[in-house]
């Protein structure tokens, strides 16, 4: 059994935590704050079974100049954030090609196949199943030809890889959800997905877990983390720990403490904002607004509605129009009311230009692991991949964990 350091306390980390931990490892986690608190705290809060397929940057015309344009509300971008990410956008446009997508989603789709499952007894060990609910997901569609279109390609989904969904139309559905105040023309409602009404309470149920069952936590920065003899070490407030192993489970810092060690890692940025308002009338499950590109789903701290993609730099400025767009254009279907005072949350998804995590043992340095690069849906996948990744650590990866090995990808 060995001694291993895990770099970053969000989903990523804690369930990698977990998973070494379970097979005998002595394992300390390092954060600079709290589990739980940045990209894993913000986000819809969704356990997305539904997500066979990762997103791909549109490859028609008509599409991207939409994007260009800043017609849609789900991507907007800056031209000094695209030109900063431009070599990953570029290699991310290329690996969106119809044929290698779906190559792509070949392996993806048997990690969201099993998120839930791989959720299931972190939930019930760590007391958590209050904050969560079985009730899966709605995509909302206002125009009837998007719905006809996406309903279709829904049925491609089940015959290609088994996600249940139901298609009903807008009346139907607002028959079961009484919260609706008009009817759309249609909904695809994806049964086996899972949401969570506090994100960053899940993160840090489990790492409660861990401690619990004998792990350290650890306060400290990860940029200190150095080689020492045969091993790695990092600089904490108690103590300089240090351990044979350590895993980066940074989510989108890990590129730039891996630059110090040779790493180039092409990371495209998604920032996303979310917002908490009030509601006498809460959905019955989280909605994702496909006309808007926002996602809007009953929390702890209120009806929260999640914004999709922001291509800017690291630095930029909160701009928080994708957030009131969302919010005023769904007011057609929701009651929303107030929103609730809080500080301005922000995260960006970690993604990789071909979609899939890096999992496994950096190509260079004997005893350093990589784990990140979850893009959007990280808070799915945490415990699957880090399942695969405990399994690479200890010499028994398979097929799929070969797959996101970062030998040859980096
Ligand atoms: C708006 C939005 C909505 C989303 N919705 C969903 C969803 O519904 N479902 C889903 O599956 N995913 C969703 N995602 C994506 C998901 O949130 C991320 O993929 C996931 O949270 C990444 O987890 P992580 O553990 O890799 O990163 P993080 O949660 O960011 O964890 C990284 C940790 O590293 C720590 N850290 C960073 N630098 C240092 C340092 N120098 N020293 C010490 N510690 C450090 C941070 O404090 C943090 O705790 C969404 C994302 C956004 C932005």
């Amino acid at each position: 059994m060995a001694e291993i350091l895990v770099l970053g306390a969000g989903m990523v980390g804690v369930s990698t935590a977990l998973a070494l931990q379970a097979r005998g490892h002595t394992v300390s986690l390092v954060d600079r704050t709290a589990p739980g608190r940045e990209t894993s705290f913000g986000n819809a809060g969704i356990i997305q079974a539904e997500a066979a397929e990762p997103y791909g940057l549109p490859r028609d015309l008509g599409r991207l100049l939409a994007m260009a344009m800043g017609r849609g509300n789900d991507v907007t971008w800056s031209l000094q954030g695209v030109m900063q990410m431009a070599p990953a956008l570029w290699s991310y446009f290329r690996n969106s090609a119809p044929r290698r997508h779906a190559e792509i989603s070949r392996t993806y789709a048997r990690l969201t196949a099993r998120s839930t499952a791989d959720h299931a007894p972190l939930i019930a060990a760590s007391g958590a199943g209050n904050l969560i609910a079985r009730e899966g997901l709605v995509q909302l569609y206002r125009d009837r030809a998007a719905f006809e279109a996406d309903a279709a390609d829904a049925a491609r989904l089940a015959r290609d890889y088994g996600v249940r969904h139901r298609a009903l139309s807008g009346a139907d559905y607002r028959r079961e959800d009484a919260a609706l105040l008009g009817d759309p023309a249609g909904v695809i409602h994806w049964t086996d997905s899972w949401s969570c009404s506090a994100p960053g309470c899940l993160v840090h149920s489990y790492a409660k877990l861990f401690a619990s069952r004998g792990g350290r936590l650890l306060e400290g920065d990860a940029a200190s983390l150095g080689q020492s003899g045969t091993g790695w070490q990092v600089s904490t407030v108690a103590e300089r720990a240090e351990a044979e192993h350590a895993v980066v489970a940074l989510g989108p810092w890990s590129p730039t403490l891996l630059r110090r060690f040779g790493y180039r890692i092409p990371m495209i940025y998604k920032r996303g904002y979310h917002g908490h308002f009030s509601t006498s009338r809460p959905p019955l499950r989280p909605i994702v607004d496909m006309d808007n590109g926002v996602v809007a789903g009953q929390m702890q701290a209120g009806l929260r509605i999640a914004t999709g993609a922001a291509l800017v730099t690291r630095r930029a400025p909160a701009d928080l129009r994708q957030l009131d767009r969302g919010r005023a254009a769904l007011s057609d279907m929701l009651e929303i009311g107030a929103r609730v005072d809080e500080a301005q949350w922000s995260g960006t998804r970690p993604c990789l230009p071909d979609m899939l995590p890096l999992v496994g043992a950096a190509p260079r340095h004997k005893g350093l692991w990589f784990h990140f690069g979850h893009g959007h849906q990280g808070f799915t996948l945490g415990p699957t991949t880090s399942e695969l990744l405990a399994d690479a650590l200890d010499g028994q990866a398979g097929e799929l964990a070969a797959a996101l090995a970062p030998a040859g990808r980096v």
